[in-house]
């Protein structure tokens, strides 16, 4: 996936066709390179591109840009993503115009801040309620049962899945949750910022409680703490859980009730409206422990933990001070240092609760006619050089090429936007607590109505809007959609080799090497969990990935803070087989295409590698980058060009380099 960091899911794009200039600065004088695709006043023509390409490529957007004080992150996905919400604001006050239109009555309710204000604690009393009346295991249980039932998610999650075993059925997953921080590790390590993260977090606690008007949030803060470190300890961490077979354990309503009797599962799953008895558990022993901790822990701490869970999840539905709160931990631990404006926080619910209302009108402005067809080109010309690729793949032996390329055949994907477009049955009025939480009722049920019923491949998830594209293992598809399709990372007006080197390789290459990597290895071209990897082509994996590992290990973003190889080697190794793949795919495109072979004193294949590089230009807070190396499977940015060049033989030859010295190659 493109996203920087771990944000919630805004998007989408601008007025006329205008390129990213439009929003991020004064409007360059357009030059050709600039019609090409490639931002000239990004560049750095004094950086040595065989030293520092990402310099080279992205050194003027360092230098002449900030990241904007509502805005964790700012770069060329940023870009397009703020375009995309200026657009959408114009769609969302236009409809605010028009009587009885859903979106405009959600969007007022949203933009409403007086009657937000007036309506107090109220919207969320109910939730409030069910957390206070945890006096005794039984009735604890029975609070987290009615809380799930809200669509608020103490302790663990439900969800519907694809089953692992079976790739035609959709069956009922839980997974460990219940926490406040992004993973176990901040509640458990010791390094870097960690502690001191702790501290910010347990006194925002406090001040949440102090807020409700608890006579002791700091014993409530206490509480907390202890509670999610309790489960922290139980959870598994980011490494592991990239293994499917470790979160993969289909026990059943019967296994359930084996390894955790005192929780009433059937009750639970009966007020969630879920009737099929199929299910799997990320890992067993998570849902015996936390029985026993509804069990063991006091009512009061529980009540706390509770009450926090609820208040975290629905703070932003209320008053400023809630509001203000809730947004403080966020600049604290390094993310947005002011509050995003109201229209743009409002933007974001609208877009998460009714996403294909906005989609609809984003796809009419931003995605015209031809730009189908210029994606399936281009999808098609990058499955083309991967089926030629497995042949120089020298840790795959023949058996799994074999097995590789029938997966590939079978392979779908979808572009830009949903041939059905989704409808919201839920009811909007001028209250906006009460439409939120209807949407999180109507999502969920929408989601849990799946369980028991074969899996539906058409089906979107994301929307139109949403700046990102992701490879789905378990369906052996893959989504480009339209907002990721957008300048500068695309448009049908690009020299072929910036479409190829931005979105061929870091979109479309990235997202298809998945299905054959270490992940995709786990699931056949039907998206059923079946080992097609033979244990040689396993070993000759591994043994190509430690490379990359002990590449990767050795950056180093801040002093002291290093890349972690394993967690995001993954994620490395797609990013260089999509170049490398792409690459390839581009060369053959252009034996047979007409194509401009220089633009401004640039080969179309250094093209391709600075439109690559361009698409990773991104300045982050401290903070932000601290995040992503704890605990986000992708490199920061830079290190997604350096490493990838570092080891491209065909970067090299294009920008006159000496040849990387001891590549990684895996693709
Ligand atoms: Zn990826």
């Amino acid at each position: 996936m493109r996203r920087l960091a771990v944000l919630a899911a805004l998007a989408a794009c601008p007025g006329a066709r205008a390129p990213a200039s439009a929003i991020d600065q004064d409007p360059p004088a357009v030059s050709h390179l600039d019609q090409a695709g490639i931002v000239t006043r990004w560049l750095d023509r004094t950086a040595d591109p065989c030293r520092d390409f990402y310099r080279f490529a992205c050194g003027g957007f360092a230098d002449t840009t900030e990241i904007p004080i509502d805005r964790r992150t700012w770069s060329a996905t940023e870009i397009v993503v703020s375009t995309n919400e200026e657009l959408l604001r114009g769609v969302l006050e236009r409809a605010a115009a028009q009587p009885g239109d859903p979106l405009g009555a959600y969007y007022t309710a949203c933009m409403d801040e007086a009657a937000i204000e007036q309506a107090g604690l109220a919207p969320i009393q109910p939730l409030l309620d069910l957390a206070a009346s945890a006096r005794d295991a039984k009735s604890a249980a029975a609070a987290v049962i009615a809380l799930h039932a809200a669509g608020v998610f103490p302790l663990f999650g439900i969800g519907a899945q694809q089953d692992f075993a079976d790739a035609t059925q959709v069956i009922a997953a839980l997974d460990q949750g219940g926490l406040g921080l992004p993973d176990r590790a901040y509640y458990l390590d010791d390094k870097g910022s960690l502690p001191r993260t702790r501290e910010l977090y347990q006194a925002h606690i406090a001040r949440m409680f102090a807020l409700l008007g608890d006579a002791a949030p700091n014993i409530a803060a206490l509480d907390v703490m202890r509670v999610e470190t309790v489960l922290a300890r139980l959870h598994q961490d980011v490494v592991v859980r990239r293994d499917p077979r470790a979160m993969y354990h289909r026990i059943d309503l019967v296994g359930l009730e084996r390894i955790a009797p005192t929780f009433r599962w059937r009750d639970y799953l009966a007020r969630l409206g879920v009737t099929a008895t199929a299910i799997t558990v990320n890992d067993p022993a998570y849902y015996t422990a936390i029985a026993k901790l509804l069990a063991t822990e006091a009512p009061g701490a529980l009540q706390h933990y509770f009450a926090w869970t609820v208040l975290r999840a629905t703070a932003s539905l209320l008053g400023s001070a809630w509001v203000n709160e809730a947004h403080r931990i966020v600049s604290d631990l390094g993310g947005e240092r002011e509050l995003p404006p109201r229209w743009r926080r409002c933007l974001a619910r609208a877009d998460s609760d009714l996403g294909d209302l906005l989609g609809q009108a984003y796809v009419r402005q931003r995605f015209p006619a031809d730009a189908r067809p210029r994606t399936v080109e281009l999808v098609t010309a990058v499955l083309g050089a991967m089926r030629a690729q497995f042949d120089r793949l020298w840790w795959m032996d023949e058996p799994t090429r074999d097995a590789a390329r029938a997966k590939l055949d079978r392979m779908t994907y979808l572009v830009g936007y949903p041939d059905r477009w989704r409808s919201y049955d839920f009811a909007i009025g001028p209250a906006f607590a009460s439409n939120v939480q209807a949407a999180t009722r109507f999502e969920l049920a929408r989601q849990l109505a799946k369980i028991g019923k074969p899996v539906d491949r058409d089906e979107w998830q994301m929307t139109p809007q949403t700046v990102n594209a992701y490879y789905d293992p378990l369906l052996n598809e893959f989504a480009l959609p339209a907002g990721v399709l957008q300048p500068p990372l695309f448009a049908v007006t690009y020299h072929p080799a910036a479409n190829f080197g931005a979105t061929g390789a870091g979109t479309i290459g990235h997202e298809i090497t998945h299905g054959f990597d270490d992940e995709g290895s786990e699931f056949d071209g039907n998206g059923t969990m079946h080992d097609w990897w033979t244990p040689a082509t396993q070993q000759g994996f591994t043994d190509a990935s430690r490379c990359v590992v002990e590449q990767y290990g050795k950056y180093e973003p801040a002093p002291g803070l290093h890349l972690d190889g394993k967690l995001t080697a993954g994620e490395n190794i797609a990013d260089a087989g999509g170049v490398t793949i792409a690459f390839v795919a581009y060369q053959t495109y252009k034996a047979h295409h007409a194509v401009v072979p220089a633009v401004d004193g640039f080969t179309d294949d250094q093209l391709f590698f600075l439109s690559y590089a361009q698409s990773w230009c991104a300045k982050l807070t401290p903070g932000a980058i601290e995040t992503m190396v704890r605990s986000n499977p992708h490199a920061p940015p830079q290190y997604r060009v350096e490493g990838v060049v570092a080891n491209e033989p065909a970067f090299a030859a294009a920008f006159k380099c000496p040849p990387p010295a001891k590549p990684c190659t895996v693709w």
